[in-house]
């Protein structure tokens, strides 16, 4: 397994691939109630503990809150101590100073250990900076780190590259943990991100690598651009090598839920030429054109603009059209309709659309919006869990 360094301020030395615990494997339960299946998790995190891996990413809601309690109690006899562990806070359940206090108690507990090496505040958005900051949530987590509960300070991000910029020039962060892989690097907070995290410091942490595993099986017009360049090289070693070539990536995240696929990922971190810089220009060409040929598989040509926002109604028009390409591009709308099942339980879906027209007018891809939404909403539905 690959080292890389994590920033420039706590010295760590992480392993290039990191094990998120957000897709455990999971089995149902009497009820009917899918569940992490703590047998097969347990067997997944100690093999990785003890072949290379040396971090370990979850988050206090992962798995209905459970993904900490798993992973502490797979670690527990001796091997916490040789790796590092992130997990995260989300904003909505820091109501008072006293919360933050007793949700890091709750997690220490569950993770069975008495500190944390990075605590990150769980995926900042722009609606909710201003207030992190007046609810001074940093200052607590300071606070924390003088009492030898945590390590590093870090947060994670999903959003654009302005608030972005704003929330690392902000603070001293140890490090910033963001959603990038092949297909999204305009997007999200972009390759601009990556490169001011490492001349500031900041470890830079990467999640999705794989777009939810949609990058994993590249369709038949993506995977004969790869195959001109590297004859058999799998999608997902593509995608992997990709990030790696970025030298101020630390770790990257990957939500492991089988054997096969850790020993498959541990395999390519562990080549010696899985380092930084490790594309060549016929390499980077290649991903160029895939990233376009996927792009070109898309149904609708919303660029997510947010132009068309607010709807009265509510309804994500992005966030819609977001999930529907993804279903296309990919060739696979698994995850796509599971995401929108959490985007119906939040009231934002494609069905609360009155048809009122105000969107059409602002959109600057003249996008049939009503109608598109339509198409989407029959395809992205029914996803249960
Ligand atoms: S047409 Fe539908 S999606 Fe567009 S603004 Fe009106 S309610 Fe919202
Ligand atoms: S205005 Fe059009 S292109 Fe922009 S996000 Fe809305 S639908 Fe997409």
């Amino acid at each position: 397994m690959n080292l890389r360094k994590y920033g420039k301020k706590l010295g760590y030395e992480v392993s290039a691939l990191g094990l998120g615990c957000m897709r455990l494997p999971r089995k149902t339960d009497a009820e009917g109630k899918m569940i992490v299946d703590r047998e097969k998790a347990y067997e997944l995190i100690r093999y990785a503990a003890q072949n290379g891996i040396n971090y370990f990413d979850t988050a206090y809601g992962y798995h209905n809150q459970t993904s900490e309690e798993v992973l502490g109690e797979a670690l527990e006899g001796g091997l916490r101590e040789k790796v590092k562990i992130a997990t995260k806070q989300p904003f909505n359940v820091m109501t008072t100073q006293g919360d933050i206090r007793r949700n890091l108690e709750n997690t220490l507990k569950k993770l069975r250990t008495d500190y944390i090496d990075v605590y990150l505040i769980h995926n900042i958005q722009a609606p909710f900076w201003d207030e992190i900051k007046r609810r001074k949530v940093i200052e607590e987590y300071e606070k924390f780190r003088a009492e030898g509960l945590i390590r590093g300070i870090a947060f994670s991000y999903h959003g654009e590259f302005p608030c972005f910029k704003d929330v690392l020039s902000f603070y001293d962060w140890d490090m910033a943990q963001i959603q990038q892989n092949l297909v999204d690097i305009d997007h999200e907070a972009t390759e601009e991100a990556i490169r001011m995290a490492g001349e500031k410091g900041t470890a830079m942490v990467i999640m999705e690598p794989l777009r939810g595993g949609g990058l994993a099986l590249p369709p038949a017009p993506v995977k004969k651009i790869y195959d001109e360049v590297a004859p058999g090289r799998s999608g997902v070693e593509w995608a992997f090598r990709h990030l790696l070539n970025y030298p101020e990536v630390s770790t990257i995240l990957s939500g492991m839920t089988t054997m096969e696929q850790l020993k498959e990922n541990i395999a390519i971190f562990s080549k010696p030429d899985a380092v930084a810089g490790c594309l060549s220009a016929a390499e980077k060409q290649a991903l160029l054109r895939a990233k376009t040929t996927y792009e070109s598989m898309t149904a609708v040509p919303c660029t997510g603009c947010e132009y068309c926002l607010p709807c009265p109604q509510g309804v994500s028009i992005p966030g819609v059209f977001s999930g529907y390409n993804e279903g296309f591009m990919f060739e696979n709308f698994a995850q796509p309709q599971r995401s929108y099942m959490f985007m119906t339980r939040r009231g934002a879906d494609a069905s609360k659309c009155v048809e009122c027209g105000a969107c059409e007018a602002k959109c600057p891809q003249q996008i049939a919006i009503v109608a598109e939404l339509k198409k989407a909403h029959a395809k992205l539905s029914g996803w249960v869990e």
